[in-house]
């Protein structure tokens, strides 16, 4: 697996924007429906274009997110994590929402980064076909590399639509993931610490 993600592949091998309207014509046509009416006439246009939105991290290099760092940081030794959050991702399998949230976590070790930026890479490989264990382990093992910390945990819960809306039908359930590195991984008390932060909520908000 490469630092900065998947393969992308050849870009000259991309299909152009009326390739893909074309597909999502044909693929209205395989589902039952007349791309040419009028309620549909845009809605290839409409795909393509989102389809730039939804899969925006194969755009994005994830290492280049978390290059800078900052030293003065007074000491600060403690746990940083970033809870609940909000995660969009596609299903590899069945291409529909993974939706969920995501908690970020390291140990600094003299530098830390941007906050934001955690959530940001979390959005780099979240926006891309994904399955939900590749997702963790992509996020935990890039802020591992380029930050070196003592430690990095990733925890993230998500519904699945390819389980909720369709095969077996079962909405309101949750897919627990967690990927533990470092401190996190081997000494019990931090993991614990870890673990009562990032508090479990009463209620699913999952429709998934
Ligand atoms: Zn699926």
């Amino acid at each position: 697996m490469s630092k900065g993600g998947q393969s992308l592949g050849n870009p000259e091998a991309r299909p152009s924007q009326a390739e893909a309207e074309a597909a999502v014509r044909t693929l209205l046509r395989w589902a039952g429906d007349d791309p040419t009416r009028e309620g549909l006439r845009d809605t290839p246009a409409r795909v393509a274009r989102s389809y730039s939105e939804l899969f925006a991290g194969y755009n994005v290099d994830p290492v280049a997110l978390l290059e800078r760092t900052f030293e003065e940081v007074g000491g600060y030794d403690e746990i940083v994590l970033l809870r609940d959050i909000r995660l969009e991702s596609y299903c590899e399998h069945h291409m529909v929402p993974i939706i969920g949230r995501a908690h970020v976590a390291y140990l600094p070790a003299n530098r830390v980064v941007g906050i934001s930026k955690l959530a940001r890479v979390v959005d780099a490989y979240a926006k891309r076909l994904q399955i939900q264990e590749k997702l963790t382990v992509q996020i935990a093992n890039t802020i591992n590399d380029v930050l070196q910390p003592r430690g990095v945990a990733v925890v993230i819960e998500a519904g699945h639509q390819c389980m909720s809306t369709r095969g077996v039908h079962k909405p309101g359930v949750s897919m627990v993931t967690s990927r533990m590195i470092g401190a996190f991984r081997d000494d019990p008390d931090t993991r614990r610490e870890l673990l009562s932060m990032i508090t479990p909520r009463a209620a699913s908000p999952f429709e998934g």
